[in-house]
């Protein structure tokens, strides 16, 4: 059975090409054939680790191809992944003309039974609207199944998540569909729940907002942490040690940011809503991530005082480490904002400059540096922003070197606060002293 996946984003690419890896053969498509062109010819549009040799292995053993023409692609499989974005509308809900748009398409080219397979994230009950559309636009009546298989995989250990994944949820309604998704992942035979699609399409919001809810609420415990003396890490470390608990998701900073637990968190707080339930916890969570940022700054106010015209370095631009992925990055807000303080930055990102550039053009204020000593030379205060290794391992007594006053505003507690201070340096981490 050939396999369709429609979107070659940070999810789509990674299906095609781990599909691929299990044997199966895969037709790639998306609507930008740029992309298509890059990917064609085995180039990665964005950086994740491993997924250009993952892409290029699976172009070369012939079970991996990509075409522009994405009708071509839905009349030439049997499945189809749907890996379209599904963004937030300005309410918060899930804007799903993606999906609506591919659903034509299907619609248009339903030339056998095939079977949709919802791997965007969206909302409960998206299937339902899935197969009305795709029941209107159709030509006869051509019989199809919608199915349900969101994709957990994280960015920065993607392929990794995607190849060796926890659980695999297949929703369906039929045995068909069951089986057709049941033989795509028959490696991973054990660890595949079969749900109803209502149930796997909450699944997947309900994990993300959980996890969301997690982070804002060791958030929340380091804002007491910051007003007493406790430590927010050993709070964490203590908390987690707990099984029930369990230490992931317990480390207190910036908060989320990315393409999903942003966007997720408030499409689920929506759907509850609509449909009149009270998600007053998951606003919280959300409210709670929406001031890290605002507290980070006025800890930089604290050390500087007044902000312009004092040279800043910013460490880290992704939304997390290994990922060139700016999307609601916190760092968009805080450059933003120490801009309009007028401010002058010197930013540096081991993979997520390209991006932002976009944003924040290289200007009088904003400059993009080499590498981490090049951003802290002459710094009033050095800013981490995302916690990558390569920050882990500076050597700061360079960089107190460097640096015009030694001041560190850590977002991420990456460093021991008493080997810093031990150092010269003036240090304001999260949740802790
Ligand atoms: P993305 O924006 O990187 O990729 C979406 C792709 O779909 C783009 O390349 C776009 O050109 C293409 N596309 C849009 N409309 C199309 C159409 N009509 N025909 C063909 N191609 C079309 O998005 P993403 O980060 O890969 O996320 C995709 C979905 O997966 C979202 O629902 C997201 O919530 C979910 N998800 C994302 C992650 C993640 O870490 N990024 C993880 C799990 C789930």
């Amino acid at each position: 059975m050939k396999i369709a996946v429609i979107g070659t984003g940070y999810v789509g690419l990674v299906t095609a090409a781990g599909l691929a890896e299990f044997g199966h053969t895969v037709i790639g498509t998306d609507k930008d054939a740029a992309k298509i062109d890059l990917i064609s010819r085995g180039i990665s549009p964005i950086y994740e680790p491993g997924l250009e040799d993952l892409l290029k292995k699976t172009l070369a053993s012939g079970n991996l191809s990509f075409t522009a023409d994405v009708d071509a692609a839905i009349r030439d499989a049997g499945v189809i992944f749907v890996c379209v974005g599904t963004p937030q509308d300005e309410e918060g809900r899930a804007e799903m003309s993606q999906i609506e748009g591919v659903a034509r398409s299907i619609a248009r080219n339903l030339n056998g039974y095939k079977v949709v397979v919802e791997k965007s994230t969206v909302p409960v009950k998206t299937s339902e609207w899935i197969k009305r559309v795709i029941g209107l636009y159709r030509r006869g009546d051509t019989p199809f199944d919608v199915a349900s298989n969101p994709e957990f995989l994280r960015e920065g250990s993607a392929v990794r998540d995607f190849l060796e994944p926890d659980r695999i949820i297949v929703g369906v309604e039929t045995d068909r569909a069951r089986d057709a998704l049941v033989r795509i992942y028959e490696k991973f035979r054990e660890r595949v729940l079969v749900t109803s699609i209502d149930t796997a399409e909450l699944i997947k919001h309900a994990s993300n907002s959980f996890l969301a809810l997690k982070i804002s609420y060791i958030n929340m415990i380091a804002d007491l942490c910051d007003r007493t003396d406790a430590d927010v890490e050993q709070v964490a470390l203590g908390m987690g040690l707990d099984p029930r608990i369990g230490r992931q998701f317990l480390k207190a900073g910036l908060g989320y940011g990315g393409s999903c637990f942003p966007k997720d968190i408030r499409a689920l707080t929506k759907i509850g809503e609509d449909l009149g339930v009270d998600m007053g916890l998951l606003r919280e969570a959300d409210k709670v991530n929406h001031g890290r940022t605002g507290q980070f700054l006025d800890k930089v106010k604290k050390a500087l005082w007044i902000l312009k015209d004092k040279k800043i370095a910013v460490l880290g631009l992704a939304f997390k480490p290994e990922t060139d992925d700016i999307r609601e990055a916190s760092s968009i807000r805080i450059i933003r904002e120490l801009v309009k303080e007028g401010a002058a930055l010197r930013i540096y990102d081991p993979k997520a400059m390209d991006n932002m550039k976009e944003i924040f053009p290289p200007s009088a204020q904003v400059a993009y540096c080499e590498g981490p000593y090049q951003a802290a030379q002459d710094a009033n205060a050095l800013l981490v922003v995302t916690e990558w290794e390569e920050f882990r391992a500076l050597d700061l007594g360079r960089v107190r070197e460097l640096m015009a006053n030694p001041i560190i505003v850590d977002g991420r507690n990456m460093f021991d606060p008493v080997a810093v201070r031990g150092l010269g340096f003036e240090y304001y981490p999260v949740g802790r002293k």
